[in-house]
């Protein structure tokens, strides 16, 4: 790639990513910003503060300007978040109507496609999408991500997800289950404290475990505390202890294969080297540009705060794409990406060559 495209597509070169092939006392984060292309959900959780009546619908060349700002500010993932089918609003597809979109899923892909051009690969995280949808998007997006939450179905006559019905757990599977098929990177991962059992929480850690042995395609497992909030429908649940917390990292680490990283939101768990200590390898996306869209008042410390605070258990903090290095080396993206993911899998295979090099002397 010459100076005119690098210029042009914003890719640059990657030497603020190194890639790593030892992960022994190393803790991955990606570098993101997040979106909210829409608040509007057909589902109305319990738990819920993120979802909002009025739909909030980006206009897509508005997001480049984000895009931009995040880029030159060291950011190398774009988190787009979105309630559930926000299509399912007339006046979502009133504006698509006027913006020339024929589906929602074209929406997402124009969006997605300026995220990319401006040198940021893609996180989707908008809910359930058909296989279909996901077969079109995979093209222009490096990850997606979906909540499971529990796999408690009793939940759906509570306050839970009595209001939600495609948060039953067979609907969730069933898109990572696409996903799998589909060879997509997928982010996924629980809510603990909203009222489920020790066995529900073994029970959805076993089945993400299962989904991984057939497909592959798990590449991070997050733990998400119940935070209370005066503004949502239990209201009255106490938030999430962080002992619960540390003891579902605990289960996830045994079940789940090491190939899965396991995650905790470090703007809400804020105690980071115990969670590492639990099993924690991954801080997921930390905001370095612009807040969490789901917990705004939370805000993340500057990297170096978390560099400094695990180096006091002597491990390293490294900044890693939002597609992980296994991946990557076993091409799970599209031709499309490669023009940015082709030389950075050169990188690893380099530095796999050289590491084997090292120990055949
Ligand atoms: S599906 Fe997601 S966005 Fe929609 S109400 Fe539930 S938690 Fe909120």
């Amino acid at each position: 790639m010459d100076e005119e495209e690098k210029e042009l597509t914003g890719f640059g070169d990657n030497e603020d990513i190194l890639p790593f092939l030892n992960r022994d006392s190393v803790v991955t984060y990606s570098s993101a910003v997040d979106l909210v292309i829409s608040t509007a959900c057909r589902n109305n959780c319990g738990y819920c503060g993120f979802r909002r009546d009025q739909d909030n619908l980006i206009v897509p060349y508005s997001s480049i300007k984000i895009f931009k700002k995040a880029r030159k500010m060291g950011v190398r993932e774009a988190n787009l978040i979105a309630g559930e089918r926000p299509d399912s609003c007339t006046s979502v597809r009133a504006k698509f109507d006027i913006w020339g979109f024929n589906s929602y899923s074209e929406y997402l892909y124009t969006v997605a496609e300026l995220a990319f051009l401006e040198g940021l690969l893609v996180n989707l995280n908008v809910g359930y999408l058909s296989f279909n949808e996901l077969k079109y998007l995979r093209e222009i997006i490096a990850s997606v991500e979906l909540m499971v939450e529990t796999t408690n179905v009793e939940m759906f006559n509570g306050v839970q997800h009595k209001l939600s019905p495609s948060k039953n757990p067979e609907v969730r599977f069933k898109f990572l289950e696409y996903a799998g098929k589909l060879n997509i990177p997928t982010n996924t991962g629980m809510l603990v404290g909203i009222g489920e059992s020790p066995e529900d929480r073994i029970q959805m850690i076993t089945r993400v475990r299962e989904l991984y042995d057939e497909y592959r395609s798990i590449q991070n497992f997050k733990v998400i505390p119940f935070v209370s909030d005066p503004r949502i429908a239990m209201r009255d649940f106490q938030g999430c202890s962080e002992e619960l917390v540390l003891e579902t990292v605990r289960i996830a680490k045994e079940i789940l294969p090491s190939d899965v990283d396991i995650s905790v939101p470090i703007n809400i768990c804020t105690n980071i080297n115990k969670f590492v200590q639990a099993g924690v390898n991954d801080f997921g996306q930390i905001r370095t540009c612009g807040p969490d869209a789901v917990f705004p008042k939370k805000r993340f410390e500057p990297v170096e705060v978390y560099e400094k605070e695990l180096d006091v258990i002597g491990y390293q903090l490294a900044k890693r794409l939002p597609i992980k290095n296994s991946f990557v080396s076993s091409q799970k993206y599209s031709k499309k990406l490669g023009q940015f993911l082709d030389k950075y899998k050169l990188r690893l295979k380099e530095i796999q060559a050289e590491d084997e090099f090292v120990l055949a002397m």
